[in-house]
């Protein structure tokens, strides 16, 4: 049996009237950046997150930059961000003009670590990005209040945890800003790039729209420079599609992900992925810790089983950040953790017999290995 890691096809079947109609209005209405669609996205985001604002931008590492340069963050300030990220968390403050401070993750939820945090700011700090990671909230009380004493701004990177919830609030408007992607391969995913930003703060989002569109009022007067970060018609429309279906993906995702842990829960040679108390998680990933990671994983290919590594090495040990000189005792969690983890296939049209197939090959992996 073949398992893919995800397939985007099979989604576009379950909706393809909704989206060939999407496409097509789009189309022959000739609303190709910005315009209605856009703007009918924003305002159904809006609705559905419980948020005052949603900024529509060209895709979500530029929303992270935008929302940086918004708040005044630049030459001489730091940024305090997870080691363990996709690097558009961490380039972005490069970009801004800032220095990128990275903090070590927690132990069992691979999110950023409060108390490392602490650790790690210094008169400089203006702020901390915080990455709600493989689908689930980093520990944002415990982020907010060390921001709230500390004065510093709070930028939720949410592309991993559209609608997954803290505490009762949901991913993204707990900081000043969240920040989503809308890559396709996301839990809300458009047929190219995408992203949004959401805040509850008027006048910041005032801003940040402005300097996405070259800080552009209207077609005559330009209040400042910004940069060109539209979301275009096609992906908004596409997007409007798609958000009703969102929250029964993303329950989709969870019954997959049950699945995988009750039918693995007794191979003790694999870690399985813990769910943060009194929080959802959105499983963007099933990600697990196991032993001879490298080896399970040319075993399970052998299967025609497809899987992933999210991330290979830790954004600290990058080439991009040998200029730190960061060393393995800096960030010991990320670094046990980055030769042990797994990402099996996921998606919410994923079925029970894959799953069932997934398992059953990780169980005759180490079967055989420990006889
Ligand atoms: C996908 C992703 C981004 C960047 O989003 P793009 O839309 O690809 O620019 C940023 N942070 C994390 C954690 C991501 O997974």
């Amino acid at each position: 049996m073949k398992v893919a890691f995800v397939d985007l096809k099979a989604q576009y079947q379950s909706l393809k009237n909704e989206i060939d109609t999407a496409i097509r209005n789009v189309v022959e209405e000739t609303a190709f950046i910005r315009g209605k669609y856009v703007e009918k996205f924003e305002k159904e985001y809006e609705l559905r997150y419980g948020v005052k604002n949603c900024i529509s931008i060209g895709n979500g590492t530029d929303g992270i930059y935008i929302a940086l340069k918004m708040l005044g963050i630049g030459s001489g300030d730091e940024v305090i961000t997870s080691a363990c990220s996709w690097i558009a968390t961490a380039e972005t403050i490069t970009q801004a003009g800032a220095k990128v401070v990275f903090a070590d993750i927690e132990p069992d939820y691979y999110t950023i670590d409060p108390a490392d945090i602490e650790k790690k700011i210094t008169e400089k700090t203006r702020a901390i990005i915080p990455v709600h990671f493989y689908g689930q909230s980093a520990e944002m009380d415990k982020i907010m209040s060390i921001a709230g004493k500390r004065g510093l701004y709070v930028i939720e990177d949410c592309a991993q945890a559209h609608f997954a919830e803290y505490k009762g609030k949901k991913a993204g408007v707990i900081g000043n800003a969240g920040v989503f992607s809308f890559y396709p391969s996301k839990n809300l995913g458009a047929y190219g790039d995408a992203g949004c930003v959401i805040t509850n703060d008027n006048d910041f989002a005032k801003k940040m729209r402005l300097y996405a569109n070259h800080g552009s009022i209207d077609k005559v007067e330009h209040l400042f420079e910004g940069v060109n970060s539209r979301m275009d018609g096609l992906q908004a429309s596409i997007l409007s599609a798609k958000l009703p279906h969102v929250l029964e993906w993303n329950r989709k995702r969870n019954e997959k992900s049950e699945l995988y842990m009750s039918l693995l829960s007794d191979v003790d040679k694999i870690i399985l992925p813990k769910v943060r108390k009194e929080c959802t998680h959105v499983f963007h990933l099933f990600v697990i810790r196991c032993q001879r990671r490298d080896e399970l994983r040319n075993f399970l290919a052998s299967k025609d089983i497809q899987t992933m590594i999210h991330y290979p090495k830790a954004l600290p040990f990058l080439q991009a950040y040998k200029y730190l000189d960061h060393k393995k005792e800096d960030f010991p969690t990320a670094f046990i953790y980055q030769p042990e983890i797994l990402s099996l296939p996921l998606y919410p049209e994923l079925t029970y017999e894959e799953i069932r197939y997934v398992a059953d090959s990780i169980r005759e992996f180490y079967r055989n290995k420990s006889s």
